[in-house]
């Protein structure tokens, strides 16, 4: 063979990981590397920490709630090296099966970063290694922008593993990261506030879906504040954090998490010994087939800026791995996937938003149920549930689906599959429903609402 294998991957996250494995299936000769984690954000920094973390924070809700169930007891105190200790272990644990799936797959893993020599070397612990194709599969990197202070704050690579539990936090930014956060740190006991910079937060969410969710989120406790910068940040002879604000105010914190969107991670790639064309962004650019302006090395996930979601980057990876080692299109379908912000209550989402469904079709109708789930007629908490739907009037398709409501991201899964295989309203209509749900109103939604 003229090379020592047939596909090295760099990075061992979830695009990288379902690359590599299905490519060995395939017959080919892979090795991976990665120097940090294995399982990438998702495993480590990401996904599965978060979500834990949810799961810890909903308690405080649950204690409250039961008392009007009759449960009583002292209020309970929460504990933080508990939790992250426990996911430290946990993840540890995911570490291993990785590795452990990986070379019992047949993949080679070698632990070390991967610097890019040329279109077909990779240097690794100071060996050369050729490979046919390289793929790229580096992931993001949290973004902090240059503000005074930056050196005080905290990005959510380092906000699973704070020594202290943060009594006051100031989390900046409004995407999916802060939202999440900040709903996890409030649940868990913090005092939080939020800052956002523009009018409202998640941009790209349906807009009432985002000023609902606001609501809810304010009416949890969480000090949300549009339109709301930081200036500088101080630290303070007590070690105190003082974030100055665009208004003139400050707010005292013990820490503060920027959770300002993420780069594509491609320092120190040996990017420079290529001809590789990223995009006006700085991700790297690929056609259909996930491969670069340098033929012989291909790229998918965060590092290429689509939607920077686990689930995308291993339908990436799959579909690279069955075109060049199982002779089958190299297709992704990106159309209508569902997506969830884990803040309390969570926001389900698939397909259109009223403003782009508006903007794309002439004849848009929509349904609309907000309701006091049955749950907290007796639990006492105000919180209320929004599901609403978006129809095209032509063709009856639904085009949208978006929920702001406990299990959101449960429910929506479901959803997923209707919009995908084309389901119209006339189908939501016929379905009977599961009762008694707060899903079965996706069912039974019958007016039409104008506003
Ligand atoms: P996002 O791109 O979602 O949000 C970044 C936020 O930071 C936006 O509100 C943006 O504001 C704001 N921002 C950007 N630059 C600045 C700045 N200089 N000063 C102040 N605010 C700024 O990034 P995240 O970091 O939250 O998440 C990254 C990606 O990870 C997400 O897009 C998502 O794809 C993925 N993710 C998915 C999760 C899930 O599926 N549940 C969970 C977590 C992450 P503006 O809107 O005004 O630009």
């Amino acid at each position: 063979m003229k090379y020592d294998y047939d596909l090295f991957v760099i990075g061992a996250g979830s695009g990288g990981v379902r690359a590599s494995r299905m490519a060995v299936s395939f017959g080919a000769k892979v090795a991976l590397c990665e120097d940090r984690y294995m399982g990438g954000t998702c495993v480590n920094v990401g996904c599965v920490p978060k979500k834990l973390y949810v799961y810890a924070s909903e308690y405080s809700s649950h204690f409250r709630d039961g008392k009007g169930f009759g449960w009583q007891s002292e209020s309970p105190q929460f504990d933080w090296p508990t939790l992250r200790d426990h996911k430290t272990t946990e993840i540890s644990r995911l570490n291993g099966i990785y590795e452990t799936m990986l070379e019992g797959a047949g993949v080679e893993v070698i632990h070390g970063r991967g610097k890019i020599v040329d279109a077909h070397t990779v240097e690794v612990n100071g060996k050369k290694l050729t490979a046919e194709r390289l793929l790229i599969a580096v992931g993001g990197w949290p973004f902090v922008p240059d503000i005074i202070g930056k050196e005080h704050v905290i990005s959510s690579n380092e906000v699973f593993d704070l020594e202290a539990f943060p009594k006051r936090l100031v989390v900046v930014g409004g995407g999916y990261i802060a939202v999440e956060f900040a709903g996890i740190f409030n649940g868990l006991g913090a005092e939080v506030s939020q800052l956002y910079r523009g009018e409202l937060f998640l941009r790209g969410f349906d807009n009432e879906i985002r000023q609902f969710a606001a609501e809810e989120i304010k009416k949890k406790g969480t000090d949300l504040r549009f339109n709301c910068d930081v200036t500088s940040i101080e630290k303070q002879s007590d070690g105190v954090l003082k974030v100055n604000l665009n208004d003139g105010s400050f707010i005292v914190a013990d820490a503060v998490l920027y959770a300002t969107g993420r780069k594509p991670h491609l320092r120190d790639l040996g990017m420079k010994n290529v001809d590789i064309k990223l995009t006006d962004r700085g991700y790297i650019e690929v056609n259909e087939q996930f491969q670069t302006s340098e033929p012989s090395i291909y790229a998918l996930g965060d590092v290429t800026g689509g939607m920077e979601l686990t689930p995308v980057a291993l339908a990436e990876g799959m579909a690279l791995a069955k075109a060049l080692y199982n002779n089958e299109s190299c297709k992704v379908d990106y159309s209508n996937i569902a997506t969830t912000v884990f803040c309390q209550p969570n926001i389900g989402t698939v397909g259109l938003s009223e403003e782009q469904a508006r903007a794309d079709y002439s004849n848009v109708i929509k349904y609309r149920s907000a309701f006091r789930a049955m749950k907290h007629t007796i639990s006492g908490s105000q919180e209320r549930t929004l599901m609403k739907l978006l129809v095209d009037g032509d063709t009856d398709k639904v085009l949208g689906a978006h929920m702001v409501g406990p299990d959101a991201g449960e429910i929506m899964q479901g959803l997923a599959i209707a919009l995908k295989a084309g389901a119209t309203k006339a189908d939501f209509d016929s379905t009977i429903g599961i009762h008694p749900t707060a899903a079965e109103e996706f069912v039974t939604m019958r007016e039409p609402v104008s506003d």
